[in-house]
This record gives structure tokens, sequence and C-alpha cells, in this order.
């Protein structure tokens, strides 16, 4: 509890202490050789600014055209929890003649995407007009321009697309380019009732329809799982059946497949968000992301940090698929002792302070640094990148051969990040006998996690819910106190059937 409640203030303290927010770029101070690129020849920048926030271009004494910053017309927070300032520039035509990302915060754009990725994505916009409807992977859709988005940042990119899309729309319309832009525009977005946003926030969703199906099928059965956790470990080969299917589904589907493993980032955009302002927009554009983080928000607090890590955390899944190989394999495995083990587990929330703490200096610097999680090599990117990288995330797979989920006992921040806020979890759902600790010990040495304590007790925080001590406490042939039963009752029996068997035996004609 003291080093929970010493996390905690040395969390507000870093908040309190924190630098000024990221300062983005004004129109004001944009300089004219930032536009020279797209405006051949003599041209002069306007001084004065317009609203929503454009500058006019001019040659010879006529309008060429306007600059100004996506974030400063429609700031929409990125996947890091802020604006990304994207310069762009349209003609009269209001079609996009330049555009260029000049300052961001995104932690795949750090680390992850290549300049000229980022380059091939921009470029798609040239030429387009500020009220085409323009989607991100929709090249298929009647009456939308597809254009495709930057493999492994897919809410960067929409983010982006939205961002862009909606400033030029703004700018155009204020200008009211072209001539006949009054007939053609869009519902301005200050007119947009709450329904109508919520309509345009749902728009990626129906999109992704079988996602969604799918995801809201796997929660809803884990719900029933964990509701019915006693039903279920009564039988352990249904329930070994369930649980390796699950840590599959969840390594393929919610790992590879809809890319939506969670991250420490995350959770630090997510304290970036409430300093710029909270929006629904970002974290609605993935569909299985939010999901998956709106069942954690419940189920931490009815069962802590346990369902997701033992669950829904694909790279969890995958140390526990690779380690109960290796329990069949028979190969040698190896526990650090308890004391060391519990030393150990502390760096993991060191990390998580120092990540926070660069966070609210710069998110981009702290996005690097979780490069700690190797979720983006074995995941998002398939280990696709440096040797450094997949040398790094290939050990830690590697240990967990001999040393179950040795990341995550010792150094997932976001694991970390979970056991603070599943503290505040309500009710206690893991049952125990007298005997557990004084002086069984069986459960104890069956958690893969740590989790149990010598004297019996399971320590919440470490949990990962995974059932396994469960199944052993209904298990007379695994839990000692039931095993010591089980026998008696079954010296009972022998004891009473004994008679029984002897008088049949005298009374037979041959005896
Ligand atoms: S500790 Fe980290 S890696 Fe392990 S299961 Fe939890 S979130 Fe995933
Ligand atoms: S064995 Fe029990 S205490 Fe250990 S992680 Fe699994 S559910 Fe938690």
């Amino acid at each position: 509890m003291g080093m929970f409640r010493w996390l905690a203030s040395c969390l507000l303290v870093l908040a309190a202490n924190s630098a000024a927010a990221m300062v983005l770029p004004d129109i004001e101070d944009l300089q004219p050789d930032q536009i020279k690129p797209w405006f051949a020849g003599g041209f002069t920048l306007d001084s004065q600014i317009s609203s929503p926030g454009y500058r006019l271009v001019y040659r010879n004494g006529e309008v060429q055209g306007a600059v100004f910053y996506s974030h400063q017309i429609t700031p929409i927070p990125a996947y890091s929890g802020t604006p990304i300032a994207t310069l762009i520039a349209i003609d009269t035509r209001a079609a996009i003649i330049g555009l260029k990302i000049v300052q961001h915060e995104e932690p795949i754009l750090v680390v992850g995407v290549k300049e000229e990725d980022l380059k091939r994505f921009t470029d798609q916009y040239i030429n387009l007009f500020a009220l085409d409807k323009v989607r991100v992977d929709a090249s298929n859709r009647a009456g939308y321009v597809g254009i495709d988005g930057i493999s492994s940042a897919t809410i960067t990119a929409m983010v982006l697309n939205r961002s862009i899309m909606v400033s030029a729309k703004k700018v155009s319309q204020a200008l009211g380019w072209p001539s006949h832009v009054e007939a053609l525009a869009a519902t301005p977005q200050e007119a947009l009732t709450e329904a109508d946003r919520w309509k345009e926030r749902l728009t990626p969703w129906l999109d992704r329809l079988p996602t969604v199906i799918t995801v809201t099928l796997a929660l809803g059965l884990l719900l029933f799982i964990l509701f019915f956790q006693d039903w279920l470990v009564r039988r352990p080969k249904l329930y070994g059946i369930v649980r390796i299917s699950y840590m599959m589904f969840t390594v393929v589907f919610i790992g590879y497949v809809f890319s939506a493993q969670l991250s420490i980032v995350n959770i630090l955009a997510f304290i970036q968000t409430l300093r710029y302002g909270f929006t629904w927009d970002t974290l609605m554009l993935d569909p299985a992301i939010f999901l998956i983080w709106s069942f954690i928000a419940v189920s931490i607090l009815l069962w802590g940090r346990g369902v997701f890590c033992g669950w829904l955390c694909p790279f969890g899944a995958i140390q526990d698929l690779i380690h109960e190989a290796s329990l069949k394999l028979k190969i040698p495995t190896f526990e650090f002792p308890d004391t060391v083990h519990q030393r150990l587990w502390a760096i993991k929330y060191f990390i998580l302070i120092a990540l926070v703490g660069i966070s609210l200096d710069s998110f981009s610097t702290a996005a690097t640094m979780a490069e700690v999680e190797p979720f983006k090599t074995v995941l998002t990117m398939g280990f696709a990148r440096e040797w450094g990288y997949v040398t790094y995330a290939a050990t830690l797979l590697f240990i967990s051969i001999f040393n179950s989920k040795f990341f995550c006992k010792y150094l997932c921040a976001l694991g970390a990040g979970l056991s603070i806020l599943g503290r505040f979890r309500v009710f206690d759902w893991m049952r125990r006998r007298n005997e557990c600790g004084k002086p069984c010990q069986a459960c104890a040495t069956l958690c893969q996690n740590g989790a149990i304590k010598p004297t019996g007790e399971i320590i919440e925080s470490e949990c990962h819910f995974c059932l396994e001590c469960q199944v052993a406490y209904f298990d007379d042939h695994m839990c000692p106190p039931l095993v010591e039963k089980r026998k008696r009752r079954e010296r009972r029996e022998q004891a009473r059937n004994r008679p029984a068997v002897v008088k049949i035996i005298e009374s037979s004609p041959d005896s």
C-alpha cells in the first residue's frame, strides 16, 4: 500500500511541475520562404490574418491562394493526444496545392514510419479539392475519394485526413472558393448538432462492422467467462481449451488482424488529451481500441488489471502461449527467489514514472523511450525493423520460454499503470482456503506470475487473472486440503465396503 501511495504522489508532483503544453506554430509567424515551393514567381504574403485563421497570397495584386495551419482551424488531438501541425496551401479553385507536416508528437511517426512513407501519404492530397470527401482506405466507396493510409499508423492517418480536409473546407467556405462553393458546401462544423457529431464519429465504425461485431462478441464471451468462472474452473479440460483458444484469438485477431494492442503510449496520450482538451473524436477513430479500452475501464473496477493482462493483451498472450508450450515440452523453467522477484517487479513502476514525467515535457521523447515495450516491433511492425529492436523483442520472447511473462512481471509500464488503477477494484473474486500459505504452497508454486505470497494472499496488483489457482482450488487431485479430504472419504468408503465383501465371500458355497 505504501508503495502505491508513494507512486501516486510521484505522479502528482510530476503533473504539477510539468512544463507548459507544447507550443504549435502560429500562422502569424509564417515566413514567405516556407511557402515558396507552392507559389511560383514573385508573390506577397498578406500580413493580415482572416477568420478562421488563414493568410492570403497575392501576385501582382491578384489573389493566388490562401495558407493556413490545420491545427489552428481544426485542432483534433491525434494518437499522441496533441494535434498535428500541417501547413496547407489552397488556390482559388479550392484545390490543395501544397501540404507539409511541420510539427507533431506522434510516436509512430517518430519511430516506425519512414520519411518517404509520410511524404507519399501527404502527396496524395495535392490537387484534391477542399470539398472532396476524402477517406483513408475507402477506395471502393461511392462518392468518396479513397487514399492509402500509413502502414501501422492508421489512427494518425485518419486524424491527419480529418484535420486537413475539415480545415481546408472551412477556409474555402470562408473565402467562397470556388465560386459555386455555397451550392456544394457541407454543413459548417459549428452548425453541427451533438447528434450530427456522434453520427460522424460512428461513419469509421460502419466501415469496420465485422471488426466491431467480432470484438463485441469476444468481449461478451470474456464477460461470460468472468461471471461464471467458478463453473468453468470446475471443468479443467474445458477451461484449458477455452483459455488457450482465447489467447490464440487475442494474438491473431486483437494483435495482428485488428492491430489493437494497447500500449503505455495510449495512457500517456490520454493524459495529453486532458491537457489539450478532451474530445471523443480521436478516441473513437479505431473501434477495436475504443471497445477494448471501454471494457478495461469497467472491468478494472470489478476485477482489477488482470482481465486485460491475462486475456486481452496480445503480447502477454504470446508469452503465455510460449511458456505453455515449453511446459508441455518439459523444458526446465526458473523463478527468481521471492525476495529478488519482489524487488525486480518495482522496475516497471519506475519505468512508468519516468515515462509519465518525460511525456509531460516532450511526448515524442517519451514515445521513443516507450520502446521499452516490444509491442510495436512484434505486433505493429511484425519484426520488420532495425536489428536492435528485433533483438530486444526476440530476447524477451526467448526468456519467456524459461520464465513465464518475464517482461510483464518486471518491465511493463502499461501493466504497472493498470495495476495502480486496479487498486480501486470493488470486488474480490478469488477463492482462498484457510490452509493457503499456512502451510500449503501449492497455488503459490503454480502461479506463473509470482502473484501469491508465501503467506497465501493473492497480490492483486500482480495477478493476471489466469484462473490457474482457481482450477487448483476446486480440484481434489491438486489442492492438498481437498486431496486429504478425498483420501479420507475414499478410505471411509473402502472401510464401509470391506465387511460387505467379506460377507459375500463367507456366504459363497465354495467357502
Ligand atoms: S503486463 Fe504488459 S505485456 Fe504483460 S499482459 Fe499486461 S499489459 Fe500485456
Ligand atoms: S494463478 Fe491465481 S494468483 Fe496467479 S495469476 Fe493466475 S489467477 Fe492470479
